[in-house]
């Protein structure tokens, strides 16, 4: 009852304590909707419980649910214990709502600095300053000697565009200079504006990343890779690499790791233009050649030499996972998956004397809204047919790890993988009258939200910053790196009953002052009624991909397209 009172005057909900919501719901929901959903008893998304599930979350007592700390036994017990009140079974074969993620941290220290050697030449750059570097080697260190060093352009393979920066040259062993982001190529009748058939125009490619960088290169047996850091291509500074020399964690992987390069690291734009002068080269010059199709790899005639000892501590952590069976036995293996990371930033530097990092908003609020939709899911009727998986992961934070883990080591099959579909924070200031979506275009799924969001009255904005590359920054893109078909949303624009400037505002005041500090609390301005809708969509996506004649596809171009094809291809 009390909570009743609190929810009405803190949300200013009048319909929360009976369950109802009335308003524009009723009245926008097309005739047709119930038929094509064609659920007969329709599920409701209930605010409060929200609201209570992210106080218990953010709660000092949980300690910013820090993963290896007593956060972390706190938030997993809270987590088995919702997830079977509301009665999902343990997501994990062995019976347990647990999948043990077993975590390294390690610190690198230079032992060696970077120096680089050509015929008569040799020069140092200094750690930190100039060179940040590290091994992904779960091991006592690792090292370059006289490595020859090639410059590869955009370091990319997409077969999708046709482009190969590699052409056939053997780069094993070598060490290869790298541009950051991907190929920023002026369209052919425009020339102000990037060619939208290359590389998504303005948006970034995945191939614009720089862990896409390392990763290709460990393809191909380099030994080492730098990327030369210009702020404007990356899109922050070279003190946000710098971030890069504390400790850092990763998974333990069967081969430790050992199929990366040896080193892994960047260099400031002024060394990398010293780097080149030494080969004779002209940054710029080459930066403009590696702009074509055409472009071949230059070797350049100079040797790489650095050295990194590690120190390393191992951390059990855990994702927290619960399924509905599906009700078809012949679909019944098949699977949507709902995630949302339960891990938060634990306990750090104090900020006006508060040093408990609560992570209301990221990610209580999204845990909260996942056991929802998972409630949601128990008491729809009828049933969905395939299988759903409620996965709540573990060391987002620290590098998306949880999520990396289960898509490495699935507990069910990916190719029996419809869609994943990602909860990372919540709408919390009122109901919208459209959704954003990340990466919009990306998939079918995308269909699937324009036809719930049309049922209520709303519409889809695509992500105002797509050359930010966020698709590629939460937990959904392990899934999508692995081919299954991904969806990520985030908060509307456009409030019902405020003025245009109201959502910059408040997502500015939001991300200046409490993103990642201990003022992630939950205001007292909060209002849920628009996560509610929100809620309402992704259940209603995953209910009908669930429910679906065919498997959600990515569209034509999209550069996780060709693995999807070939996993479902191989069964
Ligand atoms: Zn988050």
């Amino acid at each position: 009852m009390m909570r009743c009172v609190l929810m009405m005057s803190a949300l200013l909900v009048a319909s929360a304590c009976s369950g109802e919501r009335g308003g524009r719901e009723t009245s926008a929901e097309p005739s047709g909707a119930g038929a094509s959903t064609a659920i007969t008893s329709k599920p409701t998304i209930d605010p409060a419980a929200m609201l209570r599930h992210i106080e218990v979350l953010a709660s000092d007592e949980f300690e910013g649910r820090g993963p290896g700390t007593k956060g972390e036994e706190l938030t997993v017990a809270y987590l088995e214990r919702e997830l079977r009140s509301i009665g999902l079974e343990p997501g994990n074969t062995d019976g347990t709502y647990i999948q043990n993620v077993p975590l390294v941290g390690i610190t690198a220290t230079n032992t060696q600095p970077l120096t680089i050697t050509s015929a008569s030449t040799k020069q140092t750059f200094k750690w930190s300053d100039e060179v940040v570097a590290w091994t992904k080697h779960v091991a006592d260190g690792a090292a370059i000697t006289d490595s020859e060093m090639v410059f590869v352009g955009y370091g990319v393979t997409a077969p999708e565009f046709d482009w190969n920066d590699f052409k056939d040259i053997d780069v094993r062993g070598k060490t290869l200079v790298v541009l950051v982001n991907d190929p920023q190529i002026p369209a052919p009748d425009t020339p102000s504006r990037l060619d939208p058939k290359m590389f998504n125009g303005q948006a970034m490619t995945y191939y614009g990343r720089w862990t896409y960088k390392y990763e290709e290169a460990a393809r191909r047996g380099a030994a080492g890779v730098l990327i030369v850091h210009e702020t404007g291509p990356a899109g922050y500074p070279f003190s946000v690499v710098q971030g890069n020399l504390r400790e850092k964690f990763d998974l333990v992987t069967p081969d430790k790791n050992m199929g990366r390069s040896s080193i892994e690291g960047w260099v400031a734009l002024d060394a990398a233009k010293r780097i080149f002068k030494m080969a004779g080269q002209d940054f710029d010059a080459l930066k403009e050649r590696a702009l074509t199709r055409e472009f071949q790899p230059v070797p350049l005639g100079l040797r790489a030499s650095l050295a990194i000892r590690n120190t390393m501590r191992t951390l059990d952590s855990r994702n927290v996972l619960a399924r509905l069976p599906g009700s078809d036995p012949a679909l019944a293996d098949e699977y949507v998956i709902y995630t949302a990371h339960w891990d938060h930033l634990g306990v750090g530097a104090p900020v006006d004397g508060d040093r408990i990092y609560n992570g209301a908003l990221d990610n209580a609020s999204g845990v909260a809204k996942l056991l929802e939709i998972g409630r949601a899911f128990t008491t729809v009727e009828p049933k969905p047919r395939r299988s759903i998986l409620f996965l709540l992961v573990t060391a987002e934070e620290q590098g998306l790890l949880g999520s990396q883990h289960y898509a490495v080591a699935p507990v069910y099959p990916l190719e029996k993988t419809l869609a994943n579909i990602n909860i990372d924070g919540v709408n919390q200031w009122g109901r919208t009258k459209d959704i954003t979506v990340v990466g919009m275009g990306a998939s079918d799924l995308d269909d699937y939200l324009r036809e719930a969001a049309t049922e209520q009255g709303r519409t889809l904005r695509p992500d105002p910053e797509p050359e930010k590359g966020f698709y590629y920054r939460s937990d959904h893109f392990n899934f999508a790196k692995q081919g299954v078909p991904a969806l990520y949303t985030d908060t509307g624009e456009e409030y019902v009953g405020k003025p245009l400037e109201f959502s910059a505002q408040k997502r500015n005041e939001y991300t200046s002052r409490d993103y990642h500090a201990p003022s992630d609390e939950i205001k007292p301005d909060w209002d849920l009624t628009g996560a509610v809708d929100d809620a309402e969509l992704l259940f209603l996506v995953g209910y009908r991909v669930a429910n679906a004649d065919r498997f959600p596809e990515w569209k034509p171009g999209n550069e996780f397209k060709a693995k999807r094809d070939e996993m479902l291809k191989r069964d």
